[in-house]
């Protein structure tokens, strides 16, 4: 059984029903709705696809929002595409119109870059694949020398190597599509290009305000969010690690150390972390991977990552069900090794709540004994994220009849979410109506042994987990 989440995000290349149905089956475990393209209607109907699939096959999926930040980009060509040649000029102008763009010029998004940018400054564009470097801004065009013959098409992404840029996370469209997204009610929402914890607080705001309880996931994108990693993982409830922009504004030989210290920072802190962009990034076109590609997705898993991410690959590319499959087989495997499994998870602190004491003492003692599976009875999954914290190899079974709660602990790395709102579990006799759920779903057999944690006011809310049980399955 799989422990590491799997997010995959919904293109054109995988719309309809049968794909989504199908690559449910395969175990995409979140779909990631990408708000940078797309009208509204076409989000609400994915998302709707999404929750019908995922009743039909009888699997819990999360959906996340993915908010397009401040993406800089040029404006498009007369001609849609430009040949640059190294070592001559180009100009990057706020003023020109948004389809004008010619061999000498191209319009841009950020109005605003100009004032941002001074002589010296490396402009990265199409994720890296286009140096400009800035010889002189004049009011509001920026003169460029080009760093290497390259081909430059319409609406291509505009980094500055070593980040700084003024534009702040939350755009006026994305205030739009927090609405949207609040509507449809996802579980996630992503915010983009995140400089600080305000950035995050202030799209927490705004998405509480749109009446919508989604997890923020901030993504790392930006050279100043690594500058202030500690405050933004403790203001969101889970990180994603976005190489793309990242290793464009760090340096690509920067992501390897970022990727390792940001997802033991996040787990050191009780959230979760996505690893994304590039995975499996052959797969748009193979119906296999590279072996770097494996070993990436292994390393991720190894380095303790909830979650692997899949964008183009099943947006747009050719294979959407088959990467999904790959994808889950090198997890699968990887966690195997042993090195996946250890933990020394916060042993050298003081827990500050009884419910995440409760779920530490659990984990311990179901790593040091033979426990077959741990069940635990929760209303916000609170218990069940501590749990997943620690490294292990015993699935973490999250009981609870919200459904918003089981969407939600989708994406926490070997936490599986049950449905018991049919199942009357009540105060009177609760290990055994648990027992009756686990093994008439298959989850556990006779005569083995599981953990079980509780509260006393189970089902009551603010009623935190204060109980653990060690039972044994009469055979
Ligand atoms: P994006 O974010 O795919 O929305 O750009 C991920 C990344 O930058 O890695
Ligand atoms: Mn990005």
């Amino acid at each position: 059984m799989r422990r590491t989440k799997i997010v995959a995000t919904l293109g054109p290349g995988s719309c309809s029903p049968d794909v989504i149905e199908a690559m449910i089956r395969a175990g995409v475990d979140v779909f990631r709705l990408n708000f940078s393209h797309g009208t509204h209607e076409e989000q609400r109907q994915r998302h709707a696809l999404i929750r019908a699939c995922s009743e039909k096959v009888g699997r819990v999926v999360g959906v996340l929002a993915d908010l397009q930040g401040p993406k800089i980009r040029t404006g498009r060509f007369v001609d849609r595409r430009v040949q640059l040649i190294r070592g001559e000029r180009f100009i990057l102008d706020a003023d020109l119109g948004d389809d004008e763009g010619t061999n000498e010029r191209v319009g841009i998004t950020y109005k605003d870059l100009p004032k941002d940018v001074r002589p010296g400054h490396l402009l990265l564009l199409d994720d890296g694949r286009v140096e400009l470097e800035v010889v002189e801004v004049q009011g509001n065009q920026i003169h460029c020398v080009v760093g290497y013959s390259c081909e430059l098409s319409d609406n291509k992404g505009i980094n500055l190597k070593g980040g700084g840029l003024s534009a702040p996370a939350l755009t006026d469209k994305d205030k739009q599509d927090i609405k949207a997204a609040a509507a449809l009610g996802v579980d996630y929402v992503a915010l983009s290009f995140a400089r600080s914890a305000e950035d995050v607080h202030r799209c927490r705001d705004y998405v509480r305000k749109a009446g919508s309880d989604a997890g923020i996931v901030t993504k790392v994108e930006r050279g100043d969010a690594i500058d202030n990693i500690d405050e933004i993982i403790v203001a969101s409830d889970v990180i994603m690690v976005a190489r793309g922009d990242l290793g464009v504004e760090l340096g690509d030989a920067e992501l390897p150390a970022i990727q390792k210290s940001c997802i033991k920072k996040a787990r050191d802190l009780n959230k979760v972390v996505i690893t994304a962009t590039q995975m499996m990034e052959s797969m748009i076109d193979n119906p296999i991977p590279t072996r770097a590609e494996v070993f990436d997705v292994a390393n991720a898993v190894l380095d303790g990552t909830d979650a692997v991410m899949l964008s183009g690959e099943t947006a747009v590319g050719r294979y959407p069900v088959k990467v999904v499959q790959a994808m889950s087989r090198i997890c699968e495997h990887a966690e195997q090794q042993s090195a996946a499994r250890l933990s020394d998870h916060r042993v050298h602190l003081m827990f500050g709540r009884v419910d995440e004491a409760i779920a530490m003492a659990t984990m311990y003692t179901a790593n040091h004994l033979d426990v077959a599976a741990i069940a635990s009875l929760t209303e916000s999954g609170a218990t069940a994220l501590w749990m997943s914290r620690i490294s292990s190899g015993i699935p973490i079974y999250a009981l609870t009849r919200h459904h918003k709660t089981q969407r939600k602990v989708a994406l926490y790395r070997g936490v599986y979410p049950v449905n018991i709102e049919n199942n009357r579990i009540g105060p009177i006799n609760v290990t055994q109506s648990v027992i009756d759920v686990l093994l008439s779903r298959d989850i556990v057999s006779k005569g083995q042994r599981i953990i079980m944690t509780r509260g006393d006011l189970m089902g009551e809310k603010g009623a935190g987990t204060n109980a653990m049980k060690i039972v044994d399955i009469p055979a």
